[in-house]
């Protein structure tokens, strides 16, 4: 055979070969669609983890027997492999929280409710409209000494250049500005006020902060437009050490055990509700991948751990002790993808937070997972945050992704409306299924594009996408 002819027969072997890999793997997905739409246990399991463990807040009972049904549930399924990653870590308590607001000449109750790591006050100071409490905002503005009510989305009007911050950046800055203690608007429309962390390094911050609802807000603002209002606030908030557990299910490798593709979600919730959408969804959907993966008897060429992470809401704590302890035992350079899932229905796509390198790969596997689900139309969006347990592995340059998720007009996030209800069987579904096929995608094909970003790849694609100043507050800037 000549050169020529050697080449022309190599391509078409090769291509061939391709055509086999992409046969097999549409045959899979065929096998996952089935399985998933018709035996899938995920709704029960939601409906059951809402009902009788209730919120699961890191920490607390509920979310230690939380714990112990995962376990469970991933030896139910067949891992031989389960084990749980314990840790102890700062945890934050609301006892109690009174807002009253001189509006129009008499103290009128708002309902509140208190930043996590916000401490204990009673304090009563004027209000100051900060608008979103960015940067900019406080050109010309004298908060020192008043209390600063603050939207934690971006207002209507904003200039579309600015780009919206975490809310512990916006108390980091009303601190710095001398705010007494601040108002936090819950920027999605309602009438519920809505929880979260105001701190990014697990400390108790230095003021009080309480959230209020969107439409309270937009009274407030309209009232101080007009008038001097005054805020009294009364806040008790405590923080002790308490203890959790992270629970791993793995599935060794056949080809490259040593290559690992991590599947995670937090089990973990707020205080205030079930937290069905956050996080329920996603636990139940890493809990439905691994037992299809096992009823099904699939096989990878990669190992892939199934993580149910604990403490995410309070400060990633777990997703945290995750990558240290992998760290330890030199496992690090062996994830190959970390896919994080938090508040995961309907998805139609993947966000693969700036690992361009990936998108060839995502889009040509998504258009074969579009074959089984015209909902799911193969969208690729590069948005990188570091708000879930994701962020650990971006820290480390490991490659991560989300499902995209289209959400419904009555978004619960963070408000004690968090509540199975609002959550139906094929939500879930359609995540489950489109993800799990892109679990075994990754994990079978021969080679993969991610690679890890070293140290200076990392600084500047911080930089690129503007996060360098939460990773400041957090103390997680470590480049000059
Ligand atoms: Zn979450």
């Amino acid at each position: 055979m000549n050169r020529r002819w050697f080449f022309i027969f190599f391509i078409l072997v090769f291509l061939s070969g391709c055509e086999n890999q992409q046969r097999h793997l549409h045959y899979v997905f065929k096998s996952i669609d089935l399985e998933v739409r018709s035996h899938s246990q995920a709704y029960p399991l939601l409906l059951d983890i809402c009902d009788r463990y209730g919120s699961r807040m890191a920490g607390t009972e509920s979310a230690g027997r939380a714990e112990e049904l995962a376990a469970l549930l991933f030896r139910s399924y067949g891992f031989e492999n389960v084990f749980f990653q314990p840790f102890t870590f700062n945890q934050w308590q609301r006892e109690d929280v009174r807002l009253r607001i001189d509006t129009a000449g008499t103290y009128v109750d708002f309902q509140a409710l208190a930043l996590a790591f916000t401490p204990s006050s009673d304090i009563q100071a004027p209000i100051v409209d900060a608008g979103n409490g960015l940067i900019n905002d406080y050109n010309g503005l004298d908060v020192n000494g008043k209390i600063v009510l603050i939207h934690l989305g971006l207002l209507a009007g904003t200039p579309s250049h600015l780009r919206n911050t975490h809310r512990a950046q916006k108390l980091s800055l009303a601190i710095a500005q001398g705010a007494v203690g601040c108002i936090a608007v819950n920027p999605i429309p309602g009438d519920l006020p809505s929880t979260g962390s105001a701190t990014l390094d697990g400390e108790m911050i230095r003021i009080p902060a309480v959230s209020i609802s969107f439409e309270q807000g937009e009274k407030l603002r309209a009232s101080l437009k007009h008038r001097k209002c005054t805020a009294r606030l009364y806040t008790r908030n405590s923080c002790k050490q308490a203890h959790a557990r992270n629970v791993v299910a793995r599935m060794e490798g056949y080809g490259l055990p040593q290559e690992t593709i991590v599947v995670g979600a937090h089990l973990d919730s707020w205080d205030i509700a079930p937290g069905a959408l956050d996080n329920a969804s996603g636990a139940v959907s890493v809990l439905e991948m691994a037992r299809t993966f096992k009823v099904l008897n699939l096989r990878t060429r990669r190992s892939v751990e199934f993580v149910l992470f604990m403490a995410e809401e309070q400060g990633h704590y777990g997703s945290e002790l995750y990558v240290r302890e992998a760290r330890k035992r030199n496992l690090l350079d062996g994830i190959r993808y970390m896919f994080n899932h938090d508040m995961t229905v309907n998805t139609y796509g993947f966000n693969l937070m700036g690992h361009y390198e990936s998108e060839d790969f995502f889009r040509q596997t998504g258009e074969l997972i579009g074959r089984t689900d015209s909902a799911f139309t193969n969208t690729i969006e590069h948005f990188t945050y570091m708000g879930s347990d994701h962020a650990p592995f971006l820290m480390e340059g490991i490659s991560t992704f989300t499902p995209l998720c289209r959400y419904q007009t009555f978004h619960t996030y963070h408000t004690s409306a968090d509540g199975p209800q609002h959550i139906t069987p094929e939500m879930l579904s359609s995540n489950i299924r489109t993800s799990a096929m892109m679990v075994y995608a990754l994990a079978s094909w021969p080679a993969l594009p991610a690679s890890h970003m070293s140290r200076e790849q990392l600084r500047t694609y911080f930089i690129d996408n503007q996060l360098q100043e939460e990773l400041v507050i957090s103390g997680d800037w470590t480049w000059n």
